[in-house]
């Protein structure tokens, strides 16, 4: 690995790798409990780093992803390691002299194998071996692509757009995804879980709270009305989350801070959440419909394109 140059990553190299090679070593006894849990999947990364020869001094030859066939010693083992006769340690720049390959002359099957396959590859004496991050088109590491990489995929579901996106708060996002998994600690849970609560609702004081109830049945939840047939696109889906989260936060504010409010004062503080959150876009396109939102909620005209 080449030494990146931040004071975090040469502590690292100097006291945890130590010239070792960053896959094939030993974990540390001593190393603490972040540095054991990192090495520990060091194997995840180690297909998605790629490495192009320079000198070949910075690359270790059966360890790293340098040769068009992937991990030398992954695919072919002890045995071609020790026909060859160069160690575990070794790096790519013991079979390579006055820029180009010299590697043992053997009959052995593999290892011709191994070496037809370098003859497109081009050692550069004068030039050290970078690393190329393969997940990313442009080679240089970053978060999203390495989450990408290692990540498991499903399908979309088509719930996430509802839930997710620029438009709306990411804290009613966060609330509404939780409340989409049955995943929020409602009372039907916690009794699940042991827990000795009291089952009623503690908006309504009617029927046994669970996401269901709060959410569909609620006599409270249900009362609310500030006119949501009336909105499209964007102010739609803010008031789905707005309104989920705004229930979500009166359930707790009751129970936990034991304050209540009635229902028009809920639907009047999710109606201004919304109405601040509508009014901080911009270049909302021109349409008779975006305008008549505009008209119903009371929204700056600056939030339209200049026409
Ligand atoms: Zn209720």
């Amino acid at each position: 690995m080449l030494v990146a140059d931040t004071l975090w990553i040469k502590w690292v190299h100097t006291y945890i790798i130590k010239d070792q090679c960053l896959w094939a070593m030993e974990v540390p006894c001593d190393a603490s409990w972040t540095m054991r849990k990192l090495l520990g999947l060091r194997r995840l990364g180690q297909s998605l780093i790629k490495y192009q020869i320079g000198n070949g001094e910075r690359t270790f030859l059966w360890w790293d992803n340098w040769h068009p066939l992937g991990l030398l010693y992954d695919r072919f083992g002890d045995r071609v390691v020790h026909n060859v006769g160069r160690s575990l340690r070794a790096k790519v720049a013991s079979i390579v002299e006055n820029g180009a390959w010299r590697w043992p002359r053997l009959r052995n099957h593999l290892i011709q194998t191994i070496v037809s396959h370098t003859q497109n590859l081009v050692p550069h004496p004068e030039m050290v071996d970078s690393v190329i991050w393969v997940p990313h088109p442009s080679g240089i590491f970053t978060i999203k692509s390495a989450w990408e990489a290692i990540r498991e995929k499903f399908p979309i579901q088509p719930r996430f757009k509802v839930i997710w996106g620029s438009h709306n708060v990411p804290r009613w996002s966060f609330i509404l995804w939780l409340a989409a998994l049955h995943r929020l600690s409602t009372k039907d849970r916690l009794r699940n879980w042991g827990m000795a609560l009291d089952a009623l609702c503690c908006l309504c004081q009617d029927e046994e709270e669970s996401h269901h109830h709060l959410f569909f049945d609620c006599s409270y939840s249900t009362r609310g009305n500030v006119s949501w047939d009336t909105f499209r696109f964007v102010s739609l889906k803010s008031t789905l989350t707005a309104t989920v989260y705004g229930l979500w936060q009166e359930r707790n504010s009751r129970i936990f801070c034991a304050k209540m409010k009635d229902h028009t004062q809920v639907a009047t503080d999710i109606a201004n959440g919304i109405r601040a959150f509508l009014s901080s876009r911009r270049n909302v396109k021109q349409s008779l419909q975006n305008r008549s939102i505009c008209e119903i909620w009371g929204l700056p005209h600056r939030i339209m394109q200049s026409v």
